[in-house]
């Protein structure tokens, strides 16, 4: 076995030189006229049992990350490796087996739950579409799963509306656990939900992981979400990861202009505690156009006469803390 081979088979998930571009198209003729570069080549890789926290604005690309990685959508390029196998190219069968092991919790409950059925129909629709447990086991497998999540058992009856965002969220969370996967992407899972219920979906999310022995792909926005729930963050800017750290090493010691900036406008809540916040100007360029050179150089406060012509690659500066900066080559 090579090195190669070996790392690919120590990760739950290893992810090479993903591409996710989106064709644009113009004129007469709808001819190509050039991609959106939502995701454009990144590299990472989950350890089993671990957080993995993907973090950066909206529209920077994480969510189609996420559901690239999960195989929702057709990578352009690049290559993803589960359990050392290759399913970048899988279909049919083969994908539909796949989707047994990697579930997504998504962000806005509502919009991801049938309002025609009762919750009793969703949660048990991956057990009954898989063939999994029969008739008689199926109803108690998922009342068992509606109390573990914290909802009532009659819940088993009702249909989403007669539940609040937070009581939706965890109808999700049970649906994506029936199949006992894997790994669970969740994509911006709290950020719908008041900031009074988030901490508690959070909180369930984490028992639920050592529980189900679990890998989770965490993708948010918000850097004090990911901080509470990821052993690793990645953070992404137009596209591209910028920074891969331990979590606490991230915010401790963030060497990515753009992870300084972000980590430097997160409240402090003891008011003492006085840093400068770092005021990034102008908006994140269109991801069709991207800049040439670093993607950050036309907002980075420390930005270099060779940052626009060079783009950097994501390298090791310390043990486990990748940075894509030329400050650091
Ligand atoms: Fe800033 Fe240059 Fe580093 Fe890009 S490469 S983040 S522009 S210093």
């Amino acid at each position: 076995m090579t090195q190669q081979q070996k790392d690919r088979s120590e990760h739950l998930l290893k992810v090479e030189e993903l591409k996710k571009y989106y064709p644009v198209r113009g004129g007469f003729f709808r001819r190509k006229i050039g991609d959106v570069k939502a995701v454009d080549n990144i590299s990472l890789e989950l350890k089993r049992g671990e957080t993995f926290g993907l973090v950066g604005e909206s529209g920077c690309g994480k969510s189609t990350a996420g559901r690239t990685i999960t195989r929702l959508f057709k990578p352009t390029e690049g290559k993803i490796f589960f359990e050392g196998k290759d399913i970048t190219n899988l279909r049919g069968t083969q994908l539909r087996n796949l989707r047994q092991d990697i579930q997504m919790v998504f962000q806005d409950p509502y919009a991801s739950l049938n309002p025609k059925m009762m919750v009793g129909s969703i949660v048990s629709e991956p057990l009954v579409n898989y063939g999994k447990g029969s008739e008689s086991k199926l109803k108690d497998e998922v009342m068992n799963l509606l109390t573990r999540v914290g909802l009532p058992e009659d819940a088993y009856y009702k249909y989403p509306h007669e539940f609040s965002g937070g009581q939706r969220q965890r109808i999700g969370i049970a649906r994506a656990l029936a199949l006992k996967p894997k790994l669970i992407v969740a994509d911006e899972p709290v950020s719908a939900l008041d900031v009074s219920v988030q901490s508690q979906v959070l909180n369930l999310l984490k028992e639920l992981q050592d529980e189900f022995d679990l890998t989770l792909l965490f993708i948010a926005h918000d850097l004090s979400v990911v901080k509470h729930m990821s052993d690793r963050i990645g953070v992404m800017y137009l596209g591209n990861l910028v920074e891969v750290a331990d979590a606490d090493d991230l915010y401790k010691d963030p060497k990515h202009p753009y992870t300084q900036a972000l980590i430097s406008a997160i409240p402090q809540p003891d008011p003492r505690n006085k840093s400068e916040r770092i005021i990034l100007s102008g908006d994140v360029p269109s991801p069709q156009n991207p800049p040439v050179g670093c993607p950050f150089h036309p907002r980075c406060p420390q930005v270099m006469p060779e940052c626009s012509g060079k783009k950097p690659q994501l390298k090791e500066v310390n043990k486990e803390h990748r940075v894509s900066c030329l400050l650091y080559e």
